[in-house]
């Protein structure tokens, strides 16, 4: 599979298999090992992808972010796991019976809500362009365990938003209404790691500079930044100097 050939994990790469996809486009094939820093997990590249709507640019910022966000998890848990055989062998050690396995809780029937802190964060321009991205993201972790998807986007009811955001990875957001979320203390910005900004022409058409710039503000543990636009005119190259760190460029 030539998806499994970009170094995507396995989860993934069946997950594109089930939605038929055979090769990667264009603008996948150019934007996914570059956003993967070819695998290393240190030194992420900020990019700048000119892309047009059907060229495949969804997948092409989703799937190096879930892979990321995969690996990083699969790290997690093997810590926690050898932590835990650590903590049986030194209790059996020590002649104690083996400490009790802390229960997981399920947050969507947590009655105090905590905020949410994803790991990373996809800006779209419109509401239609989130959900539309948020569905995408649902289909590509199908095939993972705990990988949550959340969609914030105006114009639906406040404690269905909240509630669906508890433990959310990976949020896909207008930014207006994310900045509402965030000013409320229901989502926290500072462990976002993966900035991507999605139709960044039609951000600036709809009058969004100033709320970018705050969410540039408020994600200060950023590692990368992709930013996808139709065209480099000079008003989203200054956007682009503003938000990233010499952005390797990514022209189909
Ligand atoms: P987008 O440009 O992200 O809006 O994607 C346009 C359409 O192409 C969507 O319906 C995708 O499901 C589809 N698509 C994305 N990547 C591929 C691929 N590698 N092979 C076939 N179809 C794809």
């Amino acid at each position: 599979n030539a998806f499994a050939a970009l170094g995507l994990a396995p989860e993934l790469v069946q997950a594109v298999a089930d939605l038929g996809f055979t090769q990667p486009t264009l603008v996948q094939n150019a934007t996914i090992p570059k956003a993967m820093n070819g695998g290393h997990s240190e030194g992420f590249t900020d990019l700048m992808v000119s892309s047009q709507t059907g060229s495949g640019k969804t997948a092409a910022f989703l799937l190096p972010v879930l892979h990321t966000l995969l690996e990083q998890q699969a790290a997690a848990e093997a810590a926690e796991r050898a932590d835990w055989d650590r903590q049986v062998a030194e209790a059996e050690a020590a002649g104690q019976p083996a400490p009790k396995k802390p229960k997981r809780k399920n947050p969507l029937l947590a009655r105090h809500f905590t905020p949410a802190v994803p790991g990373a964060l996809i800006l779209c321009p419109t509401r239609e362009l989130a959900q539309q991205v948020a569905q995408d993201a649902i289909e590509l972790v199908k095939h993972c365990r705990g990988m949550r998807i959340a969609n914030v986007v105006g114009g639906i009811p406040y404690p269905v938003q909240i509630a669906k955001l508890q433990n959310a990875d990976l949020v896909v957001a207008t930014p207006g209404r994310l900045l509402d979320l965030q000013r409320n203390g229901q989502i926290k910005l500072d462990k976002v790691q993966f900035l991507v900004v999605d139709e960044a022409d039609r951000m600036l058409d709809l009058g969004f500079s100033d709320d970018l710039a705050e969410i540039n503000q408020l994600t200060i543990q950023r590692h990368q930044t992709m930013m996808f636009s139709a065209t480099f005119a000079p008003r989203i190259q200054s956007l682009a100097q503003r938000v990233m760190r010499a952005p390797q460029k990514v022209q189909i």
